[in-house]
């Protein structure tokens, strides 16, 4: 018993210390007193006291003492980061430097202070943004034809592209002053994401101008009178933009683009004016075969010095009217199931003056800055939504089909199989929306979180593919015959475009989220850093060694937190609400405190091989992002004001993001490049083993029937997507059926516990007269039957085609 008591007196401690986030003098002198204490209460044996002061003062004079700590530890450090640290490009430098931190560096850091969470204000548009998507943006919805638009025209038809310009869709992001629509990033996201639940092609047509872009590049770095010219043309749709970064020789190492400039000066409209000599070859250009006006990035020269002593200037960005001579443009490549807008373009030697750089000859080399910092925010909006609208369409679709659509004489969605199905598909719109939400609400409140968007665009767009994935096998062949019926192929044709654009997702995992997160979320890796590179060697070894033992702390802290709270399961961890997720925050403070000292110790022991080892990094980047994801859907419960029908949901969400983040952390260790250490950190991340679960069967099929029925749990999971219940509307007879069918089932029901069925031999109308005739059923009743079987044939209907039109069908889906 007294031992006992002194244990929980220890463990009371060691959390106090960790909540407190204390210092390693700080906890020196806790241990030190420990020991004292257990000596005089002879707690300790002579032999194992001694042994263990012994220990102690080895470990604590050392590290306490600045001059011995200097010595023993961190100069010998110094000197082997110094050496061991790779050498990084200006363009690592600035993506990694790009942006700002926000809740991500808090479950980096190992103790979320959940307040900052809960106190990001809950989503809302101003009445002029709901205004828009309830007119202009429903409107346009009504006019989209996805068939025609991806299988007839290849093309968004005239009146659609009319539309969107005089409802200045392409001026979103522009300030009204320059008379765009000024809207925030909660609603840019909200009209992609409906725009996407109709027609994929036009969501990326619409969501383009208003991403990274000349818009968005203009507003930030445009001299003043770039901004009046293009600015204006630009909201009203009079000028169409493109960007133009990639090119055959550059994808995803963007920075290497060999496209190039020389700085010259040359008669343009009849004066001589400095400028540059463009040469370049992009390709896979959205809206470029369309574009009047290029963004181009390419690298400045300035062999003749006529800007200043340096010849390479670095990556610069332009706008170049396309009409401008030399400038090949126009042509289209086809990208998979979709009709926007593609395709590659060239120039050689074309001239451009000097005041068409964006930000004039000031921003000559200062292109990579604007683009890395730019695409920091915008990449957590435009993707995210649209795997979001794709996501929330599928969950509405796939449920009310899996509901009308019977096989053994039982709805599908009550199979077990599919049912597993349709829980992931819930479950992951549900996480989906959440950190959509979250991510906006950032990004309006002024954040440019470079971590936050990689996160969400990587799992928005990954999420996008389970799902629709999943939807296509619930739908059989329903899914797979093409034709204007058909909601699904389409965008299951067009998933890998979201997760090859604005970063490529295996690029964006193994690299991007961990790697900057690293860089940008560790209170101290930063610091060690400057001051390992620090010209002054003096001034760096200070730092350096201040930065060290704070960063000791750190670690001996989250050792500590993670230690406890896998002991207790979490349950000495704080949780910010009362009620049923009150444990799930708990939980993720404690993956929180185990992920921030597996990251510490992988990143001390591997160093700047951490950068090669993308498998390593790609699962501490799962484990970074269920954390993000998990805390997204516990912020948009309360956010919702914790609602008992969407309980399921956030369980849902939260037990499938705490198990990956498990996983993650389980193969790290798996994986640790030294099995002893490795072994020695999985004592202290998973003491008791691993005990986090899938959602069980019962969660699941909670998750499912959410999705087999209308309900305001079900309309909230699928907000702000364009719904219809038109029987003439491809979406519309799904939903329409679902409602008849169940408008008729209390009737089926009775028939069916009466044992009246329909005899084989006979017709199915010629029976319902028959049960008018014999009063078993009344003429209302029939009528909801005989629709509601009717409305059932029409949602499981496919397309067939005369011989002709079905080839070229075939050609088109081959194409
Ligand atoms: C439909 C469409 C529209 C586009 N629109 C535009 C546009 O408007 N403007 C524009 O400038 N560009 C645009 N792009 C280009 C897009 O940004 C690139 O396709 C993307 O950067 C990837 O380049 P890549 O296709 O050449 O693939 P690659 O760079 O060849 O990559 C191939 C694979 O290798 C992986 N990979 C590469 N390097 C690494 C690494 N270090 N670690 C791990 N994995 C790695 C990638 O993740 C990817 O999976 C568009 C592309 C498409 C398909």
């Amino acid at each position: 018993m007294g031992w006992l008591v002194w244990i929980g007196l220890l463990g009371a401690v060691v959390v106090g210390l960790a909540r407190l986030r204390a210092s390693f003098l700080t906890w020196s002198l806790v241990v030190a007193s420990g020991l004292l204490v257990a000596g005089l209460a002879d707690l300790l044996a002579p032999l194992p006291g001694l042994v263990a002061w012994t220990v102690f003062l080895l470990v604590a004079i050392p590290l306490n003492v600045p001059a011995l700590r200097r010595m023993l530890l961190s100069e010998p450090m110094l000197a082997r980061t110094r050496a061991v640290l790779p050498p990084m490009s200006q363009t690592e430098r600035d993506a990694i430097e790009s942006g700002t931190v926000w809740w991500e560096a808090e479950l980096f850091g190992g103790d979320p202070r959940w307040e900052r969470l809960l106190r990001v204000a809950p989503p809302t548009l101003t009445p002029e943004e709901q205004a828009f998507l309830d007119g202009p943006v429903e409107e346009l919805c009504n006019m989209l034809n996805d068939w025609e638009i991806t299988h007839e025209l290849n093309d968004l038809p005239p009146d659609v592209w009319d539309f969107i310009k005089q409802k200045r869709f392409f001026g979103m992001i522009i300030p009204q002053e320059f008379g765009g629509l000024g809207f925030s990033a909660l609603a840019h996201s909200e009209v992609v994401m409906k725009l996407a639940s109709r027609s994929v092609s036009a969501a990326v047509t619409v969501m383009v101008p208003n991403s990274l872009g000349p818009a968005e590049l203009l507003l930030h770095y445009g001299t003043e009178d770039q901004k009046r010219h293009y600015l204006p043309r630009l909201a009203k749709g009079e000028e169409i933009p493109c960007f133009a970064l990639t090119g055959p020789w550059a994808g995803s190492d963007a920075g290497s683009i060999p496209d190039r400039g020389v700085v010259c000066k040359q008669r343009f409209q009849g004066r001589e004016v400095l400028g540059l000599r463009v040469t370049w070859e992009k390709r896979y250009i959205t809206l470029g075969p369309v574009a009047t006006v290029l963004g181009l990035a390419f690298k400045a020269y300035d062999p003749d010095h006529l800007v200043g002593d340096r010849e390479e200037l670095g990556i610069t960005c332009a706008l170049i009217p396309t009409n401008t001579p030399g400038v090949h443009i126009g042509r289209r490549h086809y990208p998979t199931g979709a009709a926007f807008q593609n395709g590659p373009n060239s120039g050689q030697d074309v001239f451009i003056p000097m005041e068409w750089v964006i930000g004039g000859q000031q921003n000559l080399g200062r292109g990579w800055r604007m683009l890395v910092e730019s695409l920091s925010a915008g990449r957590g909006i435009s993707l995210p939504a649209l795997g979001t609208g794709s996501g929330k369409l599928v969950a509405r679709v796939t449920g009310a089909y899996a509901r009308v659509r019977e096989q053994f004489k039982v709805p599908i969605g009550r199979f077990e199989g599919v049912e597993e199905a349709l829980a992931r598909i819930g479950g992951w719109a549900y996480l989906m929306d959440a950190a959509r939400l979250l991510t906006a609400a950032a990004v309006d409140a002024g954040e440019k979180p470079a971590v936050t968007t990689a996160i969400v665009k990587y799992h928005l767009t990954e999420g996008m593919r389970r799902v629709v994935d999943d939807a296509m096998d619930v739908h059989g062949g329903r899914g797979i015959c093409m034709g204007p019926a058909n909601y699904l192929a389409r965008v299951h044709q067009t998933v890998p475009i979201s997760i090859t654009v604005e970063g490529a997702n295996i690029l964006t995992r193994s690299m991007i989220i961990f790697g900057q997160g690293a860089m940008r979320c560790h209170p101290y890796l930063v610091r060690e850093i400057r001051a390992a590179t620090d010209p002054d060697p003096v001034a760096g070894a200070e730092a350096f060694d201040q930065a060290l033992f704070a960063h000791m702390g750190f670690t001996l802290t989250n050792a500590a937190r993670s230690l406890v709270y896998g002991l207790t399961r979490g349950r000495l961890a704080p949780a910010p609400v009362m009620g049923a997720t009150a444990k799930y925050y708990q939980r993720l403070a404690r993956m929180s405190a185990a992920f921030a000292f597996l990251a510490d110790l992988t990143l001390l022991f591997l160093g700047g091989s951490l950068k090669r080892r993308e498998k390593l990094s790609g699962r501490f980047a799962d484990a970074l992002s269920f954390m993000y994801l998990c805390s997204a859907s516990l912020k948009r419960f309360q956010d919702n004001g914790q609602p008992e029908a969407e309980l399921p949901l956030v369980e849902w969400a939260c037990k499938y993001s705490l198990y990956q983040v498990q996983n993650a952390l389980d193969e790290i260790l798996r994986n640790f490049p030294a099995r002893t250490l490795g072994q020695f950190l999985r004592l202290i991340v998973f003491p008791l083993g691993r005990r986090f679960r899938y959602p069980n069967d019962a969660l699941g099929h909670a998750v499912a029937s959410v999705l087999l029925a209308p309900s305001d749990v079900r309309d909230r999971l699928t907000s702000g997507i364009y719904c219809s219940e038109d029987p003439a509307d491809p979406t519309g007879r799904v939903e329409y059926a679902l409602r008849r069918l169940l408008e008729a089932e209390p009737v089926e029901r009775r028939l069916r516990s009466a044992r009246e069925v329909c005899p084989p031999h006979v017709a199915y109308d010629d029976w319902l007269d028959d049960l008018v005739k014999r009063r078993v059923v009344d003429a209302g009743e029939a009528r909801a039957l005989r629709e509601s079987r009717r409305a059932t044939r029409a949602a499981i209907d496919v397309d067939d085609f005369p011989p002709s039109r079905a080839h070229e069908a075939a050609a088109d889906v081959a194409a």
